[in-house]
């Protein structure tokens, strides 16, 4: 493979980020990658990868390693926390317009992992761990970025810049550009633990959103545990909330048992539904969470950060291999922004509000809905087109 003199700084090795990495390496561009972290993120973030996103990162040889790794789930339910199924949707309905008709329920780090070590082979790639950067400003033909290595600042110029710096983005922030949209009051707490819960509870897929007028729960298994996710109690202190007792509760009151549960990871999130004013400033970029955050009720954050990973590094190519003008890169806004604001919040905010809903008449109109859609196979694939992310990227695609 020839190397580019094109070098592009990438902020962030997240699955955002180092999707960008290797997509650009692939084709021989130079790639510095500042991360400020030591290691990768292991956190209980993402579990859900959608058909597309397996399609797309099957070009790169890593669904083929995730599937190793995961648990495919053939089917989704939309249950009631008191009473059980509502709907069960069948993955497979969408044969023909992806290879992968299932979500993959797969740790979001088992991808950064594999990631990082193709990166690691490719000389004219630098991952730079424990390397925050600082602040960032425009060049005539790039960008200068400030980074502090072993506590020192240091310059890196780049021809382009990819601020996948996560949700409090320095890139975002140095290049003063509004976070728009608002934070939700309550935070959210994952749980995992490795109680067989579907030898206990009836018909429960792998993948399941519990609605609950008083709290819903969101019921995730991914190969060695099962991840809940609720919504925490307003009055309660983050310690109290992450606490042992707290979430032996909460596991009680989900399915109550004798004996106590093991858990084996409990984490807190402050839930937000933003979107960037600009994903794109001269040769400056924005993807992933740097760019949009939404709750993670239909698991369309990271899907939708490597989505846009692809739409823009495909064009960024595109510009450097000479193929196409520069003014290509302003389409990675029209398209990525518009369905980060139409549809990824759009979507995920619906989400939640119908698992939450009070009214015992809304309540009853939804889950009609969500019945009648479910038994007819041509509106059961209309409705797994949309929440596999399907339609999103069509829609992208007719974007001028
Ligand atoms: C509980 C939970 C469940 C979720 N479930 C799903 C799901 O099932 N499916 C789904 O699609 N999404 C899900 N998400 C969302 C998903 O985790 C995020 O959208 C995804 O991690 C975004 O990837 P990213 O690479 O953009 O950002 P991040 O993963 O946040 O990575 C950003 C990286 O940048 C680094 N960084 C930060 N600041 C700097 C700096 N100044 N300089 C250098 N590096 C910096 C960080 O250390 C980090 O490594 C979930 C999120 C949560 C909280």
């Amino acid at each position: 493979m020839s190397t580019t003199n094109t070098h592009v700084l990438i902020a962030g090795a997240g699955p955002v980020g180092l999707v960008s990495a290797l997509i650009l390496a692939s084709e021989g561009v130079r790639v510095t990658i500042v991360e400020a972290a030591a290691d990768l993120n292991h956190d209980l973030r993402a579990s859900t990868f959608h058909p597309p996103t397996l399609d797309m990162l099957a070009r790169y040889g890593l669904t083929e390693h995730l599937i190793e790794q995961g648990l495919v789930a053939r089917f989704t339910q939309q249950r009631d926390r008191a009473d059980g199924v509502i709907a069960e949707f069948d993955m497979e309905l969408l044969t023909g317009e992806t290879q992968h008709p299932f979500r993959l329920q797969c740790e979001q780090w088992k991808l950064t992992e594999q990631i990082k070590s193709r990166l690691d082979a490719m000389p004219h790639v630098t991952l730079l761990m424990s390397t925050p950067l600082q602040s960032l400003e425009h060049l005539p033909a790039g960008a200068r970025a400030t980074v502090l290595i072993g506590g020192e600042p240091q310059v890196i110029e780049a021809d382009y810049v990819i601020g996948a710096d996560g949700a409090r983005s320095a890139v975002r922030k140095s290049l003063h550009i509004a976070f728009e949209g608002y934070t939700y009051p309550e935070r959210f707490l994952v749980i995992s633990t490795d109680f067989p819960f579907e030898q206990h509870m009836p018909q429960l897929s792998w993948v399941n959103y519990c609605s609950d007028p008083e709290q819903w729960c969101v019921m995730l298994k991914v190969p060695s545990l099962w991840r809940i996710l609720v919504p925490t109690n307003l009055e309660m202190t983050d310690e109290e909330c992450l606490s042992e007792p707290n979430a032996e509760k909460e596991l009680q009151h989900l399915l109550p048992k004798d004996t106590p549960y093991t858990t084996f990871h409990r984490s807190l999130y402050k839930v937000h539904q933003r979107v960037a004013a600009k994903f794109r400033d001269r040769r400056v970029f924005l993807a992933g969470d740097a760019a949009h955050i939404n709750n993670p009720l239909g698991g369309m954050g990271m899907n939708g950060g490597v989505h846009d990973a692809m739409n823009l590094c495909g064009k960024l190519l595109a510009v450097i291999e000479g193929r196409a003008d520069e003014s290509v890169l302003d389409r990675y806004e029209r398209q990525r922004r518009s369905i980060a604001i139409e549809y990824i919040n759009a979507s995920t905010a619906r989400n939640k509000k119908e698992m939450e809903e009070r009214d015992p008449a809304v309540r009853q109109r939804t889950q009609d809905e969500l019945r009648a859609t479910a038994n007819d196979p041509a509106r059961a694939r209309a409705y797994l087109r949309k929440t596999s992310m399907l339609d999103a990227l069509e829609r992208a695609e007719a974007i001028a």
